[in-house]
């Protein structure tokens, strides 16, 4: 059974006029040592309260690489929702929609009657932004139309692409912040919309940008999302950018060493506008993630989460949770798009290598029967550019694991990954929760007052290869236990209990 919607009857649950107010018994378990040298485990229970605005604000989307493939397949794929458009392929007619988002097109289990499993859309847990009265914007260093980047793009079908172009010939990107040390030379040729001046003085013009966009579209709130071109790692140097205060000096001598990435995050950190970075590289240096928790301003990323990553976060979870285990996995990827010729120089592929390999170390480390601390699979990590393949990246696995009495199983896959179809229903997912998540309030029953989430948006983390968390906090990477957690949330805020899947009424 689906239900489009539902409303929670609950003496822990209030619907008032501006929120949702909910009390919640968390159930968890902590940990201690004995005096006698071994454990023991006690079920804890804290109330917590949330308290959720409902008012959804008019949302502006400003998209740091708008004419890009992600950019303008996102913009083109929203405007093609709002409009109702179809188009015909040699297969079939094709009408507009959200697949692929975890927001729009997935659902969540909210009970059962006579019997029967009960699901409504994810979306309906509190109150969100319908995507299509969102209202994008950003930057590019490359100054084409949004119409002729998306036919530049070639991701969308042409006849879907000649009805959009009208809605997007006059949207065309800001100028961007461009620094040749950090991206490939290879991108130089498409570098025409560039800002001027200084550092500091780049940056107080992205935040005049930020204010700008928001009084000429009306909206009531900006999130900033980047989707520009894989940069080089920054190198993290004590005195430089190691402290919120180093870094803001360093911005203010127009030291070399700050990206582009940090200088928009920045910005937005500066005006209190969530900041997403949907690429591998270091954007959040210490002094940045410093900054935002001073600001109590929201960053999240890194690095969509989109193809062969997810599946790697299914699949060595699976093999790890079955008491399988997974001894190597050899990933090669070969892509033909701008960000493939991106990824081509070795200092830029780096920052990929580096958010891809991280992603099977906590199901690793949660089990000491199959691995021996600091124990680790084989991985290795190979990315080609070709040309031919476009934006249809094809990744190729080879997961081999040992098995019961000196056994192997070995699971190859190919994975063609439509990059950017992919990606953009991330995106809008990754901008729709971080708006969200600003309008979520908790606390503990010890505590006096309601704050808001940490600003390292864990919450994120489903959608973020490499899961940005606040310092010192686990990271998870298994994809099961991401969704859990933020479906959980939204539960919670909501007054419902996790999802536990124990289907007790039915044993
Ligand atoms: P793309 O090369 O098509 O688009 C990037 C755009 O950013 C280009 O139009 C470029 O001109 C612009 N740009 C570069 N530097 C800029 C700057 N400093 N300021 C403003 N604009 C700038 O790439 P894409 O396929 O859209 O991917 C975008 C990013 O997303 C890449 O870094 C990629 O690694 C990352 N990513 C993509 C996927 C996916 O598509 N499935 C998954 C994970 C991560």
């Amino acid at each position: 059974m689906f239900l489009e919607g539902f409303k929670v009857e609950s003496p822990h649950v209030r619907y008032g006029a501006g929120e949702i107010e909910s009390e919640y018994r968390y159930d968890t378990t902590e940990v201690a040592p004995t005096p006698e040298g071994s454990w023991v485990v006690r079920p804890k229970s804290v109330t917590y309260n949330f308290k959720t605005s409902t008012a959804v604000p008019k949302l502006g989307v400003m998209l740091v690489g708008w004419g890009g493939n992600n950019g303008t397949t996102l913009t083109a794929g929203v405007i093609a929702n709002k409009l109702g458009i179809s188009w015909s392929t040699k297969e079939k007619v094709h009408k507009a929609n959200y697949f692929g988002s975890l927001t729009q097109a997935s659902t969540v289990r909210v009970g059962s009657y006579n019997g029967e499993e009960v699901y409504a859309p994810f979306r309906s847990l509190v109150p969100m932004v319908n995507p299509n009265d969102i209202v994008f914007g950003g930057w590019d260093i490359s100054s084409m139309n949004l119409a002729d980047a998306m036919g530049r793009a070639k991701v969308l079908d042409f006849d879907l692409q000649k009805q959009l172009r009208s809605h997007m010939e006059s949207m065309v990107p800001l100028p961007g912040i461009f620094n040749p040390d950090f991206i490939a030379a290879n991108q130089g040729s498409r570098a025409n919309n560039i800002l001027k001046g200084t550092k500091k003085e780049q940056v107080d013009h992205i935040i005049k940008d930020i204010r700008e966009f928001k009084e000429k579209n009306k909206v009531d709130k900006v999130v900033v999302l980047w989707t520009a071109n894989t940069e080089r790692y920054s190198d993290v140097v004590v005195g430089l950018n190691d402290t919120m205060d180093n870094l803001l000096a360093s911005l203010n001598k127009n030291e070399a060493e700050i990206s582009p990435s940090t200088m928009y995050a920045i910005a937005c950190v500066t005006e209190g506008v969530p900041f997403v970075n949907g690429s591998p590289q270091n954007t959040f240096v210490p002094g940045l993630i410093e900054l935002a928790i001073k600001k109590n301003s929201l960053i999240g990323g890194d690095d969509f989460k989109s193809g062969q990553t997810k599946m790697k976060s299914v699949l060595v979870d699976f093999l790890v949770g079955a008491g399988i285990k997974p001894t190597s996995i050899a990933s090669y990827n070969h892509l033909g798009n701008n960000d493939g010729m991106n990824l081509s120089a070795p200092q830029v592929f780096r920052s990929k290598e580096i958010s891809k390999s991280g992603v099977v170390d906590d199901m690793v480390a949660s089990n000491n029967i199959l691995y021996n601390p600091g124990e680790h699979p084989d991985h290795v990590i190979v990315i080609k550019y070709v040309p031919y393949v476009g934006d249809s990246k094809r990744a190729m696995d080879e997961y081999t694991s040992e098995i019961f009495m000196g056994g192997k199983n070995t699971i190859v896959l190919h994975n063609t990954c439509e990059d950017s179809l992919l990606a953009a229903p991330i995106i809008l997912d990754l901008v729709l929760l971080a708006e969200l998540s600003t309008r979520i309030q908790l606390k503990a029953q010890s505590q006096e007052k309601f704050h808001s989430f940490h600003p390292v948006a864990t919450i994120l983390s489903y959608l973020s290869k490499a899961p940005l968390v606040p310092p010192g906090t686990p990271v998870v990477n298994a994809l099961a236990k991401q969704r859990a957690m933020l479906e959980n949330i939204l539960r919670a805020c909501v007054g419902l209990a996790p999802e536990n899947n124990m289907i007790l009424e039915h044993k």
